[in-house]
């Protein structure tokens, strides 16, 4: 960390700023130029990120060096992640391909849906048992009998299973039976959760706040990390926008950008972030060409009944016309690599 001092700061105030440097048992490296001080500040990081230098009278900045997302960073780890979902992996080249309906609502739909994504290519099975909806009067999920469901209709089709997670006092329960677990937007600054999902060792989908930044994102990515579980994936699905044409604003340079600041694989989730099938699969296109390593949609068998996200679900048919140009595209950016 660098301390830059105040043009007006007085030698009683530079030596003040070296005391509590070296009180914090750090070291103090001071170099006085014509108009400015510095003093670089070397030792124990988490110290220095704790110490409120900013605070002290005569200093004018603090600069970090190294970024607070310190696990998350790809200075950290500079080779991509690669994080393994049953037999599904996500990053270092392999697409990861979530799918499924918004909400479990039953054991008939769930078998419908679940047989054609998996018949499609899709490698992980979604389903909503807990749903974060606007409205308490709106269906909420069908709690441990949609995680029963989903356990099972992904045992049937061969996938493995990610369902949200909205309370740490359910993480024990979903931890037995879900494969993955998902931190919704609504949800990515809520810590107690970050904090007891980092306590178990399955994977995490972390998606992106709706007004949360790329730090905030990654932030929220080391709390997990720092808990002990290395297994975190970034899904990007929109952030709020001033236009009303798509549900969110499909944030696509954050996938690019993302992977400069961090090894983690990251996804994209044109669904919730576009909110309309007939852009869907152009944004999904987008994401890989970006360089996401996995897509994230939602599937409905018989959309105009669903008991959530309905207009946004693909059918079928269009998901299994995607998920082919998807692997295309994937296969096409591992031959020619940017
Ligand atoms: C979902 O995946 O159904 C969901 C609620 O997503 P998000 O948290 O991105 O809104
Ligand atoms: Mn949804």
């Amino acid at each position: 960390m660098i301390i830059i001092l105040g043009s007006q700061a007085t030698d009683a105030q530079i030596d003040d700023v070296i005391h509590r440097i070296e009180s914090l048992g750090l070291q103090a490296h001071l170099s006085r130029g014509t108009y400015r001080t510095v003093i670089g500040v070397i030792g124990d990081e988490q110290k220095i990120a704790a110490a409120p230098f900013e605070a002290i009278p005569g200093v004018a900045q603090v600069v970090p060096v190294l970024p607070s997302f310190k696990l998350a960073s790809s200075e950290a780890h500079p080779l991509p992640s690669i994080i393994r979902v049953g037999d599904a992996k996500f990053g270092g080249g392999h697409l990861g391909m979530i799918a499924g309906p918004c909400a479990v609502e039953s054991a008939e739909q769930m078998d419908a849906i679940g047989r054609a994504v998996a018949e499609a290519g899709a490698n992980v099975l979604r389903g909503g048992a807990f749903k974060p909806r606007t409205s308490p009067y709106a269906f909420q999920g069908l709690a441990e009998e949609g995680l029963k469901i989903l356990e099972d209709t992904g045992k049937r089709h061969g996938m493995p299973v990610v369902t949200e997670v909205l309370d740490p006092r359910h993480v024990e329960m979903i931890d037995r039976y879900a494969d993955m677990f998902q931190i919704g937007a609504r949800n990515m600054q809520n810590f107690v959760l970050l904090t007891e999902v980092g306590r178990t060792q399955k994977p995490v989908l972390l998606k992106r706040g709706m007004s949360a930044t790329l730090k905030d994102l990654l932030m929220s990515a080391e709390y997990i990390l720092s808990q002990g579980n290395p297994n975190v994936i970034l899904c990007e699905r929109g952030v709020k926008g001033f236009d009303t044409e798509t549900r969110n604003l499909f944030d696509v340079a954050a996938v690019p950008t993302l992977k400069t600041m961090s090894h983690l694989p990251v996804i994209v989730d044109p669904s919730h972030a576009t909110g309309r099938p007939d852009i869907i699969p152009s944004c999904a296109l987008a994401g890989v060409a970006a360089g996401a390593d996995g897509v994230h949609i939602e599937v409905h068998h018989a959309p105009a009944e669903a008991l959530s996200d309905g207009p946004q679900a693909l059918l079928p048919l269009q998901y299994a016309a995607l998920a082919k140009q998807l692997r295309e595209l994937s296969n096409l950016m591992q031959q020619n690599p940017s």
